[in-house]
């Protein structure tokens, strides 16, 4: 039987994260199945697609709206895994951040965690999956986010003085919001 493309590879919510974002307190969802296999990863169980629950995207929605203004204060929302931008993961991240985003428009921030590099998924190949063009879900999640953190996490490189990075070659990109405007600066610290 085939899968519904509509179930998401969902390892957790975390409702109340303070680490896991550069300011105030945010939902973290866990995404399960990673492709990167990197040596010395802190999450190797979430390699494993199977690793948590099958969600429909339209729970994971419900759900993160309900804990981003949970006790009338809103939260940022952050997004790791595994690989969020994995084959097997995008399409569904993909509706659930333009979910998020249109019922908070810019008034919370959305990181998005990655072991590509920005460089490949702007060159990686068109091709469907999860219903969806990959490269139209890559360029429609960065037109979305706020924050991309990108790379593999490499051991030899580890440096934990570092903000919500692993390791130095990773990069914190962020896209700054314009008061009142979507139009948006990109910059790499
Ligand atoms: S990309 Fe992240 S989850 Fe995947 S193996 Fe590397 S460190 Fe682990």
């Amino acid at each position: 039987m085939v899968e519904d493309h509509r179930l998401m590879n969902v390892a957790g919510i975390l409702e109340n994260d303070i680490v896991d974002c550069d300011e105030g307190m945010c939902v973290s969802l866990w995404v399960s199945g990673c492709c990167h296999k990197c040596f010395n990863c802190h999450n190797p169980e979430l390699w494993n697609y199977d690793y948590g629950k099958k969600l429909y995207r339209k729970e994971v929605g419900d759900r993160l709206i309900e804990a981003i203004r949970a006790n009338g204060m809103l939260r940022n929302l952050s997004i790791l895994g595994g690989e969020p931008l994995d084959p097997a993961n995008i399409a569904n991240v993909m509706h659930v951040i333009n979910r998020i985003r249109n019922v908070f428009g810019n008034k919370i921030k959305i990181y998005l965690w990655t072991g590509y590099t920005i460089e490949y998924l702007k060159k990686e190949a068109s091709y469907m999956t999860g219903g969806e063009n990959f490269s139209n879900c890559v360029a429609k999640i960065l037109r979305t986010i706020d924050v991309l953190i990108d790379g593999p996490y490499i051991d030899e490189l580890r440096d934990t003085s570092l903000k919500l990075r692993g390791s130095s070659n990773q990069r914190v990109l962020l896209k700054k919001h314009q008061y009142g405007t979507r139009k948006r600066q990109m910059k790499i610290d």
